[in-house]
């Protein structure tokens, strides 16, 4: 083996020699991969296929042991590390040009215990690979709604999906935490343990240390749900956005209806005169009684005049997989996101103007409801701070080639400053694409603290291949 070149905190280039490299490979359980490893470029291989970087080093982990040994051989050669949990995140912030990458995503083990209600998460597990296990027993953690993300990188940005306005944000439901700091100490934190570093990574993102394992309270959800989509002809969009604003208003927690305009897929009950047209796609669920979710969501039918809708029993686990065909891995994504306290009628027009000209097949303009339990905690009580807010846009720009990466990237940043006057200025962390480092907008108020916590638990700004709170303010 020869040597490689990797980053330091410094930001020089160092070697890394063959002997030093053949030790840290008898320590790993898991595999150490460089470039010169045939499986190296599967291995840096994320979702957003527009991310292409080359670490210097990828250490998969078998567990905790490992990432100890990893972060322990990162400190004694004094070089940056980024960390990979699914390899999810929009802007690939798990990965880095040189640094020495922990990747986590073979690690995706969920234990549930039904009796007390909780899961014990890995950092490598993904959304489905939980539901999987805590639907077995009929209970759920709020999550996102692509099923292929990682729990670990949603959960440190602040989490939040189709059952957060009744259960609140994923790290609303964390009990604690395992943390591997940057000097390989092994730290176990909670509201009575370690608190600020608890309060530090519900929504700080992965700033502080690694996270091996996560402790969360689960919820009684379903198995089956009354639940999904309705779909409008994009001429009946403005009427329906207005009417959808009024059901939002005095919707029950139970009750949860994100939007949004797409292309039409080939659903079979919507005429195939509509297949791959641009249509306003309501998508809604009750987590509640079937009957009673039935009775509120057959509501949306009366907003407009639908094309067809879906609205049935659904199993929730498969609920949770109902956008996986449009968002899988490899595709080029480019995002922007804002957060709303209203539909102000301004938005509507915005939003229909650029719905006129989706740059791509795939492109889709989302609007998430959320409030609720959301609201009902403090902005300051963790570190994500959006607790005022009852809808999140994120403007999913998605294409296959390289060629359309201007016209797309271009179409996106035009929406976001056209729908800027009607935003909070605040942004959910994990919706913000590379290069958009909105710092302020992401952690608002909370920032001084959260720079605190860093200068105590990584001051040398070892982790800062997130959206990176530096040590020093
Ligand atoms: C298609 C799609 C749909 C999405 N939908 C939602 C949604 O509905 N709701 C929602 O809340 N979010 C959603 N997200 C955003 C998602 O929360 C982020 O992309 C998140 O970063 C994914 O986590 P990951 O572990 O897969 O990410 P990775 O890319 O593996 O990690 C992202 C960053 O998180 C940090 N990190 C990850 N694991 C650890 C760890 N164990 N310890 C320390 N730091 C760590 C690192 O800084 C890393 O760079 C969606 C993303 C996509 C691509």
């Amino acid at each position: 083996m020869s040597a490689i070149k990797a980053k330091t905190i410094e930001g020089q280039l160092v070697n890394i020699d063959p002997s030093s490299l053949d030790l840290l490979k008898t320590n790993i359980h898991g595999k150490v991969i460089t470039p010169q490893d045939d499986e190296y470029n599967e291995a840096r291989a994320i979702w957003n296929g527009m991310i292409d970087r080359h670490p210097a080093l990828i250490i998969q982990c078998s567990g905790t042991a490992d990432v100890i040994t990893a972060v322990r051989f990162a400190k004694e050669h004094h070089l940056l590390i980024s960390v990979r949990g699914a390899g999810h995140n929009i802007a690939g912030r798990s990965l880095e040009d040189h640094v020495l990458l922990i990747d986590l995503s073979k690690l995706r083990y969920v234990f549930v215990d039904p009796e007390e209600a909780t899961a014990t998460v890995s950092p490598g597990a993904t959304l489905a690979d939980l539901d999987h296990e805590a639907q077995m027993y009929g209970l759920a953690l709020p999550v996102g709604i692509n099923s292929t993300t990682g729990v670990a990188g949603l959960t440190l940005g602040g989490g939040f999906g189709w059952l957060s306005r009744k259960y609140g944000m994923t790290i609303d439901s964390l009990i604690s935490a395992e943390v591997i700091t940057v000097d390989g100490d092994r730290i176990i934190c909670s509201e009575n343990k370690n608190s600020e570093l608890f309060w530090a990574i519900r929504g700080g993102g992965g700033n502080f240390g690694i996270v091996t394992s996560f402790k969360f309270r689960l919820h009684k959800v379903g198995p089956t749900l009354f639940s999904g989509p309705v779909v409008f002809d994009l001429k009946e969009a403005k009427n329906v956005y207005q009417r959808y604003r009024e059901f939002c208003k005095d919707a029950p927690d139970e009750v949860t209806v994100w939007t949004v305009i797409r292309h039409c897929p080939p659903f079979p009950f919507v005429d195939s005169a509509y297949h791959n047209k641009p249509v306003l796609i309501l998508v809604g669920i009750y987590s509640g009684p079937i009957e009673q979710g039935k009775k509120i969501l057959s509501r949306l039918k009366e907003l407009g005049k639908p094309i067809g809708d879906g609205l049935a029993p659904y199993p929730f686990k498969a609920f949770q997989q109902l956008f996986d065909p449009f968002l899988g891995h490899g595709a080029r994504n480019y995002w922007k996101t804002h957060n709303f306290k209203n539909l102000d009628d301004g938005l509507i027009d915005t939003l229909l103007e650029y719905a006129a000209k989706l740059p791509s097949l795939y492109t889709e303009l989302f609007l998430a409801q959320v409030g609720g339990e959301t609201n009902r905690i403090a902005k300051d009580a963790t570190a994500y701070p959006h607790r005022d807010i009852n809808f999140v846009m994120n403007v999913h720009t998605r294409w296959e080639e390289k060629n359309d990466d201007k016209s797309c990237i271009t179409w996106a940043r035009d929406f976001f400053e056209a729908s800027k006057p009607f935003a909070t200025g605040g942004a959910y962390v994990n919706f913000i694409s590379e290069g958009d480092d909105n710092l302020e907008g992401a952690y608002s108020e909370n920032i001084e603290k959260l720079a605190a916590v860093k200068a105590k638990y990584d001051p040398k700004n070892v982790l800062r291949s997130n959206l990176n709170i530096s040590p020093k303010r």
